[in-house]
């Protein structure tokens, strides 16, 4: 090959964005030269690497973008010490199914049992199968939408809210919401209804949305629209947190015990 098309070359990777091609050409030109691979399959290789290389990084980045507080995957998710959670059922979620359908799912249960773990798990999913995901707190999401509205900025902000095609809404009811809140709730549930899945969280049932929202004619518009076409997950069981808590007073013990003995 001549300089002038090797620079060419070289030249036309960088102005391409071809990165990965550009960094492994020199080093895979060689060998494969040296061992008369045709053509073809030369084009093939360093394609599929570029393609492979371009898929990782498009999916690592709506994973980044997507503010998780955590990054715990469905793989990480224990079912043998959750029983109430269907493995099948997550596993169903997981094909992304009710993404493609704009539908929602709900993780209902008490504290630590796993609810945000699972909705970031398929959060993560979702994300690296390149869906625009986005996760928020709910009292984060309300003063978010409550700060649009005394800047005269709401239709802008609920239009940013609808782009995601999952939305995860962590934590409702865990502090309580005035009417004003629950009104610029029920304006982005609305805006997504059938439209792009949520999936939404919550330590209280759902007939305790009424004193969550302040309001039980917004709760039931709010909970119709949702539950339309929606999993709902009810986790009963015991706190993980306090599994780990649990485990960590034994060794404890167990070590006072030895050294008491010695
Ligand atoms: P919450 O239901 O309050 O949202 P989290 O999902 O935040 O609870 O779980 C609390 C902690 O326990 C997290 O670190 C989470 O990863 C872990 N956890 C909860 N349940 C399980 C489980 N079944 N297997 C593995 N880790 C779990
Ligand atoms: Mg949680």
């Amino acid at each position: 090959m001549s300089n002038v098309a090797y620079e060419r070359i070289k030249n036309n990777l960088e102005k391409l964005k071809l990165t990965k091609i550009n960094e492994i050409i020199d080093n895979y030109l060689e060998i494969a030269l040296k061992e008369e691979t045709n053509i073809v399959d030369i084009l093939d290789y360093l394609l599929d690497q570029e393609t492979k290389f371009k898929d990782t990084r498009a999916s690592e980045i709506q994973v980044n973008v997507a503010g998780f507080p955590y990054r715990k995957t469905l793989e990480d998710f224990e079912f043998e010490f959750q029983p109430s959670v269907d493995k099948r059922l997550v596993e169903e979620l997981s094909t992304l199914r009710f993404v493609y359908n704009a539908e929602n799912v709900v993780f209902l249960g008490p504290p630590g049992v796993g609810k945000t773990h699972l909705a970031i798990g398929l959060g993560i999913t979702a994300a690296k199968n390149r869906h625009l995901t986005y996760y928020i707190s709910c009292q984060d999401l309300i003063s978010e939408l409550n700060k649009a509205h005394f800047e005269n900025q709401l239709q802008k902000k609920l239009k940013h809210y609808a782009k995601y095609k999952l939305l995860i809404i962590d934590e409702i009811g865990y502090l309580p919401m005035d009417i004003q809140g629950a009104n610029l709730f029920f304006q982005l549930i609305a805006k997504r209804y059938e439209k792009c899945s949520t999936i939404f969280t919550s330590n209280k049932s759902f007939s305790q949305w009424g004193e969550v929202f302040s309001d039980n004619t917004i709760a039931a518009a709010i909970l119709d629209r949702i539950l339309h076409h929606a999993t709902v997950v009810n986790i009963k069981g015991e706190s993980y947190r306090l599994k780990d808590r649990k485990e960590y007073m034994s060794s404890r013990k167990e070590i006072t015990n030895t050294l008491l003995n010695k």
